[in-house]
């Protein structure tokens, strides 16, 4: 089982990054979305992210031109047919995931790998609406993708094992350093990030700090690059609370509630960096 070409569905934050790493890596891609809008805005990304390397100096004039010509756009799934490995990286939404995984498993040829980079759903869930539970497995990048070495790699309670090391495998291929982990709420990254998240959110809401303040605490205190609520803003906050509800659902303890602050700035429609406010402005 070998991943020669890769598909990419969503082209939003994680996708457009997820689709640049594996053309740089010489990976022939194919980039879906809904809307030709939402298409032009991934691949403008991508250009941009390419030019911003080509100044320090990272890659070529050529290798951006050979990354970009690597990737193909399409609006419908059925052009996924002929490849060996699909990265969904659509909303987090479990209905819309299940719905892309229903149409892929009835397009893609039989012995296609259906990957997710779901932040938090269940891949044990999301692979049960497949005919092929044991080719259904989590490949979880990090934002930016470029830059983040990080890939978890989450089994499903059906993953077969040529499965996981073929997934492995194209994840050392293109740069990332893969950690196996097991199907649970968050895995273990959003288990234990996004409760500290949520936390700094508790914080602001109850007036102990500033969100400078909290941000300052924990980048000069605890070295962390970012502020948590500056990295909420960057994840998305609409994308952070639906990691929040997944952790409470599935594991059922209080401490896992998210944030009544969190649920009204989503509720508001700021959602981060994406929407221009969040707990900054953009
Ligand atoms: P995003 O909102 O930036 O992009 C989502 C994209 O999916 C949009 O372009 C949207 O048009 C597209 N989309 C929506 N429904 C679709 C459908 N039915 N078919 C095809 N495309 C569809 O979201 P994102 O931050 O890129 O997150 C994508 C996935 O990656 C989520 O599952 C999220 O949990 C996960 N993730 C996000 C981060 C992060 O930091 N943002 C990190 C790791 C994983």
């Amino acid at each position: 089982m070998k991943v020669n070409s890769v598909g990419v569905v969503g082209a939003g934050t994680m996708g457009n990054g997820i689709a640049q790493v594996f053309a740089t890596a010489g990976y022939k891609v194919v980039l879906h979305d809904i809307t030709d809008e939402a298409l032009q805005r991934g691949l403008d990304t991508i250009a941009k992210n390419m030019d911003r390397m080509i100044k320090k100096e990272k890659i070529t004039e050529e290798q951006k031109r050979a990354a970009l010509a690597n990737i193909t756009r399409v609006t419908e799934l059925e052009a996924m047919a002929e490849v060996d490995l699909v990265i969904e990286a659509a909303s987090e939404n479990l209905e819309i995931k299940c719905k892309i995984f229903q149409t892929l498993d009835r397009v893609c040829k039989a012995d296609a790998i259906l990957a997710s980079n779901t932040s938090s759903i269940s891949l044990t869930r999301i692979a049960r609406e497949t005919e092929r539970p044991g080719k259904v497995i989590g490949m979880h990048f990090f934002n930016p993708v470029p830059m983040m070495k990080l890939v978890e790699i989450i089994r499903a309670l059906q993953t077969d094992n040529e499965v996981y090391a073929a997934v492995e495998e194209a994840a050392r291929n293109v740069g990332k350093s893969p950690v196996e982990v097991n199907d649970s709420p968050g895995f273990v990254s959003n288990r234990i990030l996004l409760p500290m998240l949520n936390e700094a959110i508790y914080a602001l809401y109850e007036g102990i700090a500033t969100a400078e303040a909290i941000d300052d605490v924990m980048k000069l205190g605890m070295a962390h690059p970012m502020g948590p609520l500056a990295l909420t803003d960057m994840i998305g906050l609409d994308t952070c609370l639906s990691i929040m509800e997944v952790l409470h659902e599935g594991l059922g303890e209080d401490k896992y509630r998210p944030c009544p602050l969190l649920r009204k700035m989503v509720d508001a429609g700021y959602l981060g960096r994406k929407s221009g406010r969040g707990f900054y402005q953009y």
